[in-house]
């Protein structure tokens, strides 16, 4: 990285992460719309053609042997001498592509016990619904959340209400209906979201999009988190209040396996 990347000096640039499972990448395409979304809202340019850069990907995870893990892809406005507004004349938008092997047992694992998560103030910008790398009061919210023991921070906005996790988006789970806030500028909309969205109706569950507060997730049945990492992990207590006493309730391990089949058939 050159250390007058913009991405270094101002956070001036949009990343992505995508899982590989079984040596595939899953739901690339839409991966693939939000970053040209993330890059369109801040004028920066796509680094290459779409094509092209899908053929990047399948060849970093293949030179690094991948089956089971992530391609991480950032893309910064440049590389230019430090000045806050953009070059002019434009630079060529630097990319940055990297895939990681993962021991797929490790997040079996982590399900099977469920995590613990923490509550944070959701101080971040009012553009989160762009996926910039700019992430340190997530970095900041996580940490707290780890010195606690916990796995995750939800963040809680000035109404009470919880918006996202530091890297996932949450849920809680009442009377057989799945609670999650609507997506707007307030919360990234994450890819898994929207295939737990899709994956639920096709398993006839009930969804309301709506805020939810820390109180109420407290007294949910069951309670989850979702990302391209974490793909469906039961949350199993909130501030060290046990959920659903405390195991992984029987919706969430549910989706949990609707999820994988799903994504078993999107890896292309
Ligand atoms: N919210 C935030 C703040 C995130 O960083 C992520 C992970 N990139 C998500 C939600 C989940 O998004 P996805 O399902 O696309 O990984």
């Amino acid at each position: 990285m050159h250390v007058e990347d913009r991405g270094y000096q101002f956070s001036d640039g949009v990343y992505e992460v995508c899982e590989i499972h079984q040596g595939r990448l899953v739901d690339e395409t839409r991966h693939l719309d939000r970053l040209e979304r993330s890059l369109r809202e801040l004028k920066i340019r796509m680094p290459m053609d779409r094509k092209a850069l899908s053929h990047v990907l399948r060849e970093v995870v293949r030179r690094n042997r991948v089956r089971h893990g992530l391609v991480y892809m950032q893309v910064t406005r440049g590389v230019s001498r430090r000045d806050h507004p953009f070059p002019s004349p434009e630079v060529q938008p630097a990319l940055v592509v990297t895939a990681k092997s993962i021991d797929p047992a490790k997040g079996v694992k982590m399900a099977e016990k469920g995590i613990a998560v923490t509550t944070a103030p959701d101080n971040r910008w009012e553009r989160v619904d762009i996926k910039t790398v700019g992430l340190l009061p997530n970095v900041l919210a996580r940490q707290d959340a780890q010195e606690k023991g916990a796995q995750e921070a939800w963040l809680v906005d000035a109404d009470g209400n919880v918006t996202e996790g530091s890297s996932t988006n949450a849920w809680i789970i009442k009377d057989g209906a799945l609670i999650t806030r609507h997506a707007d500028r307030g919360i990234l909309r994450g890819i898994t979201r929207t295939v737990v969205v899709e994956v639920l109706a096709a398993e006839g569950l009930r969804l309301e999009e709506r805020p939810f507060s820390v109180e109420e997730a407290k007294k949910a049945d069951e309670a989850f988190v979702t990302s391209a990492t974490k793909i469906v992990m039961p949350v199993v207590s909130i501030d060290g209040q046990a959920i659903g006493g405390g195991r992984p309730g029987p919706l969430v391990k549910r989706l949990r396996g609707a999820f994988r089949r799903h994504s078993e058939l999107a890896a292309a």
